[in-house]
């Protein structure tokens, strides 16, 4: 996220952080601007133990971008923490990456070829060096020149002495939404602020203008607000996931609320997929909203049947005797006195690897459901992502390798049915002109993939 321009530009950043935690937690960092020098701290962990006051005050400054991050291939080491700060013939530039390059690793190859040096295995430190490599003269020429020559999914917030950037890849693979915060009395300007979800704005007090464009940069200044597009947009592929699972359901997303999204979902799921039962049931968190969609339209009373810990940290530590499914029961737990003896609808966004899902049915049967009937809310998740979801292989992913019914079996449950294509598509649009990237679902990826040249991912957030 990003901030231009407020006194306590540090602090606005931190707070947004906090609302887009769930986007990444492995590591986070802030790089503030004083209008003259930037300062920076990252590291490993969550955004509410990495900033002490302490480190706030040494960021103190008027503009500011700000990261989690998540990985996947990529080391899960501070090395790779972002935003990513560099001095270049251009001045001191910090950025952030959300998203995943699909062709960093030839550009890397090339750029070794000819005697750049690498800090980090990110494929976001590609985009750095572009941008210090450009024959531009001029900061936004340079990360317009540097941006047509990067392939993939990129929603960026950079930072320069005096300059906050914020740009979307020209497909629109990840959100990026700008905001405004009026000025107090006795300031001058508004504070234009951007984030990969609308509920940091929420939480800042900022208004959402508009989304950043595909293919757009917008650049905040001294001399105001301008905006260009430095590539066409070929066709919009936003990522569906987003809605499915990624964003909050308080947050606004590709302009949509993710909650109407999550809700259509269950509803018509519940059309799709009918089963007679006696309660809906849903995996908190991530299947909460599809699950009020689902009781509604079906008629079957919603119940909170499965109780989340919320207060499990990264590392805990194991019993020796081992405790059946014991990583699950931390998390979660079921309310015997509700599920005893009941049909059960239970709803979930999505299977991955199948081994959550499957402990998840047998904690509901130990408690005594009758039956166990599995609704998910997207299709099969059949191909990994390559622009910045963390999804293991092909070889990992259940439904690339097992059909509906061997799923089923797998996890255990009396019936098991997704979403159809078209039925997400559907709730995710509601007969506006959206579309998006459903690669996961489908296998067909909108750029050319060439597993060699993904470099790890940087998620921001
Ligand atoms: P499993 O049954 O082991 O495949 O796990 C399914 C659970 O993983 C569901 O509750 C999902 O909400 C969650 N999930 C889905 N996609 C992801 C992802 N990309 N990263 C982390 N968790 C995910």
């Amino acid at each position: 996220m990003a901030i231009h321009a407020h006194p306590e530009a540090e602090k606005l950043a931190y707070l947004g952080l906090h609302a887009l935690q769930h986007r990444g937690q492995e590591s986070a960092g802030i790089v503030s601007s004083n209008g003259e020098t930037l300062r920076s701290h990252r590291a490993m962990g969550l955004v509410a133990d990495i900033f002490t006051e302490e480190v706030l005050r040494s960021l103190h400054g008027i503009l500011s971008i700000g990261h989690t991050r998540y990985s996947t291939a990529g080391d899960s080491a501070l090395l790779n923490a972002q935003p990513i700060t560099v001095q270049s013939n251009k001045g001191a530039i910090a950025i952030a990456h959300n998203g995943n390059l699909v062709n960093a690793g030839s550009i890397r190859a090339r750029l070794e070829g000819q005697g750049s040096i690498f800090q980090t295995n990110s494929d976001t430190e590609v985009l750095v060096h572009l941008i210090a490599l450009s024959r531009e003269e001029t900061l936004p020429d340079a990360i317009a020149d540097a941006l047509r020559r990067a392939e993939g999914a990129f929603s960026l917030v950079m930072l320069s002495r005096d300059r906050v950037f914020a740009v979307r890849d020209p497909r629109g693979f990840r959100p990026l939404a700008m905001g405004r915060i009026p000025a107090a009395t006795g300031e001058k300007k508004d504070t234009i602020v951007f984030a990969s979800e609308t509920c940091a704005f929420d939480l800042l007090g900022a208004t959402y203008e508009r989304d950043v464009k595909p293919g757009e940069l917008v650049i905040v200044g001294p001399e105001g607000i301008s905006s260009r597009f430095y590539a066409p947009s070929p066709a919009i592929s936003s990522c569906i996931f987003e809605q499915v699972y990624f964003s909050r359901p308080d947050s606004l997303v590709f302009g949509r609320s993710v909650d109407q999204s999550r809700d259509n979902m269950g509803r018509q799921l519940a059309r799709e997929a009918p089963v007679d039962a006696d309660i809906v049931v849903p995996v908190p968190d991530s299947g909460n909203t599809a699950a009020i969609g689902y009781a509604a339209e079906s008629g079957i009373p919603f119940r909170l049947g499965l109780i989340r810990n919320h207060y499990i940290g990264r590392t805990f530590i194991e019993p020796q005797q081992s405790v059946r499914d014991f990583g699950v029961k931390l998390k979660l737990n079921a309310v015997r006195s509700m599920l005893e003896g009941k049909r059960v609808i239970l709803v979930d966004d999505s299977i991955v690897r199948g081994t959550t899902s499957r402990k998840i049915v047998r904690m509901i049967r130990n408690a005594g459901a009758k039956e166990v009937h599995m609704r998910i809310s997207c299709p099969p998740t059949i191909s990994p992502c390559f622009y910045g979801v963390d999804t293991p292989s092909k070889r990992e992913l259940i439904a690339a390798n097992k059909s509906v019914e061997e799923i089923r079996q797998f996890i255990g449950a009396d019936s098991l049915a997704y979403l159809s294509i078209e039925g997400l598509k559907k709730a995710c649009s509601d007969g506006e002109k959206t579309t998006y990237c459903t690669a996961c679902y489908t296998g067909n990826y909108p750029t050319k993939i060439d597993v060699d040249e993904i470099l790890p991912v940087g998620m921001e957030r």
